[in-house]
């Protein structure tokens, strides 16, 4: 059964068309990522997902329910060029903020059960010593870290990540994709990337974006798709990478990854 059913779905803002007819279905426990030219309607499909765009045309439906209604089931790490981090919080406190209901006020008390979570997760993805840190003085790689954290928080059945690389350091960035295999276990995970390693080694079905879905399929897509995707071939894309890079990604190593 498909656990994110997507039918027909166009988003225009105003008279910008940004997605068109995408039909996409994804099993419990898929590992998706999403590639795609800028502007290509990656973050607003995540965006449509989650309730915070509403489709033109067409109907999402994610466990059975609609965008905005799905609970805690659903997990949203925004790109990181959307926050301010010069705000005076510290790590616990965005964290915690994950546990925070609709219904609650600004001034509400946590309760003992959300701090015990927001414990778990910090140590889960491996900044719990870095607790009582102020936003300014972390790393990319820290402050993504967190923001994954703070995702996790209410414990979701599906995971997006809207380009959680970017920015991030070499070592970071490993660590990410070795904690969303490990996250993968027990839920599914939809990522929005750049990131030919994620590509290459990580994902279990891709997904190319050019305002409309070019592909959805296994990660080892070919020159034509990349072709029809980004107008160019691969080799303008992979600055230098070879065909190759997507065609056997056993041959790929980490050092030949490159941005897309
Ligand atoms: P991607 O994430 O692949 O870069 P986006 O979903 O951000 O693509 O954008 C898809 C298209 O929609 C682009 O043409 C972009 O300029 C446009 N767009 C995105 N957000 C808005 C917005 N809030 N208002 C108007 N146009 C937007």
């Amino acid at each position: 059964m498909s656990v994110l059913h997507i039918k027909d779905l166009s988003v225009y803002y105003a008279n910008t068309r940004a997605l068109v007819g995408v039909n996409l279905d994804i099993e419990e426990g898929e590992y998706l990522g999403i590639i795609g030219p800028n502007g290509g309607g990656k973050s607003t499909l995540l965006k449509a997902i989650l309730g915070l765009v509403s489709p033109t045309t067409g109907e999402i439906k994610i466990y059975g329910k609609s965008p905005g209604h799905t609970g805690t089931r659903l997990g949203y790490v925004p790109q990181l060029v959307s926050l301010d981090k010069s705000f005076p919080l510290t790590v616990e406190q965005v964290v915690l903020q994950g546990r925070l209901r609709p219904q609650l006020t600004l001034f509400h008390r946590y309760r003992a059960e959300d701090r015990e979570r927001v414990k778990e997760v910090l140590k889960q993805v491996g900044i719990y010593k870095l607790r009582e840190r102020m936003l300014s003085e972390l790393s990319g790689g820290e402050f993504q870290k967190m923001l994954i954290a703070r995702a996790l928080a209410v414990n979701p059945k599906m995971l997006l990540l809207d380009e959680p690389t970017a920015s991030v350091d070499a070592e970071a960035r490993k660590q990410i994709y070795q904690l969303l295999q490990e996250l993968n276990k027990t839920m599914t995970i939809i990522l929005v990337t750049h990131d030919l390693m994620a590509v290459s080694s990580h994902v279990r079905t891709l997904a190319c974006m050019n305002g409309r879905l070019v592909y959805h399929g296994g990660p080892q897509i070919n020159e034509g798709v990349i072709g029809e995707l980004y107008g160019c071939p691969i080799d303008l894309i992979a600055h230098g990478v070879p065909h190759r890079v997507l065609a056997n990604v056993a041959e790929v190593k980490q050092d030949d990854a490159r941005s897309i």
